[in-house]
């Protein structure tokens, strides 16, 4: 393999880790190694938008000075000491997070994955220590297209084959209703063994599948004289994303657990939460759940340096207007290719009206040349989520672009 030019390093970095890692992604073909605000660069330098904001962990723009001042700053005195004892981080960390969300509590994971983990755990718990449901009886419903990571338990709840198939067997007591259908939901919780009905307030993965207006209220309410746990899983929707600080808030709805990641540290690390209120967290114990690098004194201050400056910065306003005003824009492109826009905030996307499979990996490949990264989900669907910093011109400068790409089809 040769180096020496520009083009053939970009190839050797592609080809090392087609070679060495395992084939678990289809990455665009673009090698990155800068990132600011709205913009990364390859290693050519050439510069993009970043439309996908690492799916949604960027809300706060690529190395937010502010974030990644906190990181240093921490990272010269204490990284991690485990759980086993105290830090003089964590406690200020979770007094931070009451105050920022209004739940009694907060228990602090590392990856989206297992804070969902964390929330399926503690609905069970609570099912039996407070429910009373019947000991591994337990049962958690969940939204036909969902997508909430990818361990055994998160794979065990998706009905989307390319998740689940070839991994069996699944995990028993997890039921799905279908997306944006009350009446489904509430003949799922007839059913006395359910906790908890676990949910993405707009399906990010399936390709921004936004529910009927009123539809989270309702299914909250339901709920509720269920006596089953409302759980939003705002890992991707959460922080600023959707316009309001949770996607929940569009309907005033406070659910009974809330699970956070991705934005959480404005893309540093991995940290994630979830958050509940005493009579929930309170039925595990020491020693029932934890994670080595939970609550680590550098990711809870990158933590409050993320939620610090998503407020400071007025990101989640930003993203409730130019998000409008995006959709406003796209929707003015009339082009048979465009079958609907759809979206809240900045998490949009924009369906393709096609039958050819490649049609969304070649659109992307398109916009990639032509300065933008986005990429499709399920092969017709392309999420357009950039960084809550974005602006007005810029969005113009990226609607140019999606316009031009797509007039080349
Ligand atoms: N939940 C939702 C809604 C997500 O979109 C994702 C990731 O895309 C996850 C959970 C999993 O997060 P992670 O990849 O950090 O484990």
């Amino acid at each position: 393999m040769t180096t020496d030019t520009a083009i053939s390093r970009a190839e050797y970095l592609m080809e090392l880790e087609d070679r060495y890692g395992a084939h678990n992604y289809h990455p665009i073909p673009v090698v990155l190694e800068k990132g600011r605000g709205v913009h990364v660069w390859d290693i050519n330098g050439k510069v993009y938008y970043d439309f996908l904001s690492a799916y949604s962990a960027v809300n706060q723009g690529h190395c937010h000075p502010l974030i990644i001042d906190a990181l240093k700053k921490q990272a010269d005195k204490l990284t991690l000491t485990s759980r086993a004892f105290y830090n003089s981080v964590l406690g200020e960390y979770e007094k931070y997070m009451h105050e920022y969300f209004g739940y009694d509590k907060v228990l602090p994971m590392n990856s989206g994955v297992e804070a969902v983990e964390t929330a399926m755990k503690l609905a069970r718990r609570w099912g039996y220590a407070k429910k009373g449901i019947k000991n591994g009886e337990a049962k958690i419903i969940f939204i036909e297209g969902n997508f909430h990571g990818r361990t055994i338990a998160a794979i065990s709840a998706s009905t989307d084959p390319s998740s689940y198939a070839g991994f069996g067997p699944n995990l028993p007591g997890f039921l799905t209703v279908p997306f944006n259908d009350l009446s489904a939901l509430a003949r799922a919780l007839e059913d006395p063994t359910v906790a908890g009905l676990i949910l993405e307030p707009i399906q990010g993965e399936a390709g921004v599948a936004v529910p009927d207006e009123g539809y989270l209220i309702k299914a909250y309410e339901l709920c509720r004289m269920s006596n089953v746990l409302f759980i939003a899983d705002e890992v991707q929707t959460g922080l600023g994303r959707t316009g309001k600080m949770l996607a929940c808030d569009h309907e005033d709805v406070r659910p009974d657990m809330v699970i956070l990641g991705k934005a959480l540290s404005g893309g540093v690390l991995p940290v994630s939460a979830v958050l509940a209120d005493d009579d929930i967290m309170m039925n595990i114990r020491p020693g029932e759940h934890g994670s080595t690098y939970g609550g680590n004194p550098l990711a809870c201050k990158v933590a409050m340096s993320a939620l610090q400056v998503l407020k400071d910065e007025n990101m989640v306003q930003n993203a409730h207007y130019l998000g409008k005003y995006l959709r406003q824009e796209l929707n003015k492109i009339k082009h048979p290719l465009i079958k609907l826009i759809r979206g809240k905030g900045l998490l949009n996307a924009i369906v393709l009206n096609t039958d050819d499979e490649q049609m969304g990996w070649n659109l992307c490949m398109k916009m990639s040349d032509k300065g933008l990264l986005a990429k499709p989900t399920h092969h017709y669907i392309i999420r357009l989520a950039p960084p809550l910093v974005i602006n007005k011109e810029q969005i113009d400068d990226c609607v140019r672009i999606i316009k031009e790409c797509l007039n080349e089809f």
